[in-house]
């Protein structure tokens, strides 16, 4: 008889959109007029820039005929994308990369799951508590988080808290030396940035003891201040970290599905090269993304696309600055929204982040995130998010000065 992958039987249930989808249900069955405003999801929802969708009417034409089809691609993505990304996504930070440390895939929601694949399992992870739950669900999927306990933690798994005290930016652990950090800045859901310095202090933790880091920007295009776009702008990251990328936020391919990761070939374990081990991956797994998909990527690195793609992130930083002023002037203490497109706000009165999700919900009829979803030390805090339309935004940040 098979046997299934007993680690799934470990997760929990994914309860948080579940629960703010029944709550908002029950709502709005009580109260069928009721207008309400959604301000928790973290999909974007302006179009793809025109540039964008030129090019990809162009690549479908192209597919059309004989002398310019495309079959299978190369696994890794096409130089002509490669070399855009590597020109305007890093040279112009002082980061030299070859086309072959660049890997294009369909998402990095599916990378940060994969790299696992050419990791040990028996490697301790440390993740930042609140955190995007990808990175701590596919490493229970492996085996590598042990059990979930009524503690609502794994066992196996080191948790970093991120709190206001620490500017959401994690201590260095102290004990127990994790194989495998992951980062994430800009972060969701806390909207902090790091600092060079910061991040500097991690990447030399990491060499120092031999950790990897697995470093998440997929919101880089909403950094607004002099802070590290890239971990390889810190001296001897290449030497321990690989990078997440995505087309998602930056471009809004959420729907379209584009990302890339950088392992630098100086990334070695014992001698072996990760950039070796995720080509042999990626070659043997995935067939990479479609031609017409990295026809449109690319367009955004042309001077009219990067005008285009810029206008969408202003009107979502817009939205940010509107809810973060909003919320500061109605006596809030909020964090995040400068260099995210996520605003993290500390709830009223202690309120635990459910309570403040229902009195939200019930007396302004705006719909955020629970902080308590995202991790234990997410208690006590909401999340709203800056990709709602402006009209939207001002009306919501207008309701809840009201309530509050
Ligand atoms: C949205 C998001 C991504 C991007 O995922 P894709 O699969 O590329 O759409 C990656 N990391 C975090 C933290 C995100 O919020």
């Amino acid at each position: 008889m098979f046997t299934i992958n007993e680690n799934y039987g470990k997760l929990p249930g994914s309860y948080l959109f579940s629960n703010i989808a029944k709550k908002v249900n029950a709502y709005t069955a009580a109260y069928p007029d009721a207008d309400i405003i959604r301000l928790g999801i973290g999909d974007v929802t302006r179009p793809l820039a025109p540039s964008v969708i030129k090019a990809m009417h162009e690549a479908v034409d192209e597919m059309g005929n004989a002398a310019t089809f495309h079959g299978y691609g190369p696994e890794q993505g096409y130089d002509f994308l490669k070399e855009k990304i590597v020109a305007y996504d890093f040279a112009p930070r002082g980061v030299k990369l070859d086309l072959d440390e660049v890997f294009v895939s369909d998402g990095a929601k599916s990378d940060c799951g994969n790299i696992g694949d050419i990791l040990g399992l028996d490697n301790v992870v440390a993740v930042c508590d609140p955190v995007y739950p990808v990175y701590v669900d596919t490493n229970a999927m492996a085996g590598r988080a042990g059990n979930y306990g009524s503690d609502e933690r794994w066992d196996r798994l080191i948790y970093m808290p991120c709190t206001a005290e620490n500017q959401f930016t994690p201590d260095l652990p102290q004990g127990k030396v994790p194989d495998v950090i992951y980062l994430c800045y800009p972060n969701n859901p806390t909207g902090a940035m790091i600092t060079y310095e910061g991040l500097k202090k991690w990447v030399d933790y990491a060499n120092e003891h031999g950790s990897l880091i697995l470093y998440d920007s997929a919101y880089v295009a909403f950094i607004s201040e002099d802070k590290p776009h890239s971990i390889y702008e810190i001296d001897g990251a290449k030497k321990c970290a690989i990078e997440f990328r995505s087309f998602s936020k930056t471009a809004g391919f959420t729907g379209t599905r584009c990302a890339y990761t950088v392992v630098p070939k100086e990334l070695q374990c014992g001698g072996v090269s990760l950039n070796a081990l995720w080509l042999r991956r990626q070659t043997t797994k995935f067939n990479g993304v479609p031609y017409i998909v990295q026809k449109g990527a690319a367009a955004i690195y042309s001077e009219q696309g990067q005008k285009e793609i810029r206008e969408t992130i202003d009107y979502y930083r817009n939205n940010a600055k509107t809810i973060r002023e909003g919320l500061t002037a109605a006596g809030f203490t909020v964090y995040g929204g400068v260099n995210a497109p996520y605003i993290w706000m500390k709830t009223p009165d202690n309120m635990t982040s459910w309570e403040f999700f229902d009195t939200l919900l019930h007396k302004a009829q705006v719909v955020g995130t629970p902080g308590s979803g995202f991790g234990p030390s997410g208690e006590g805090y909401f999340r709203l998010t800056a990709f709602g339309t402006y009209e939207n935004t001002v009306r919501a940040i207008e309701r809840i000065k009201q309530v509050f």
